[in-house]
């Protein structure tokens, strides 16, 4: 079960999971899976809606 609780900051996947931030850089450790949810949280904001842009600044 995906039930644990961060003991420094309090927070639990779901609510980083609502909320979108992490509580602190303890979550990482303390909650299971919290590290594939934050993966998947930032693969979605780079990839929905704006192409990336391409960096192709050259300077002469
Ligand atoms: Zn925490």
């Amino acid at each position: 079960m995906e039930n644990k609780t961060c003991p420094f900051c309090g927070s639990d996947l779901k609510t980083i999971k609502q909320s979108g931030f992490v509580g602190c850089e303890h979550c990482y450790h303390q909650i299971d899976g919290l590290q594939s949810l934050v993966r998947e949280l930032f693969a979605g904001k780079s990839f929905s809606g704006r192409k990336p842009n391409r960096r192709g600044n050259e300077e002469l």
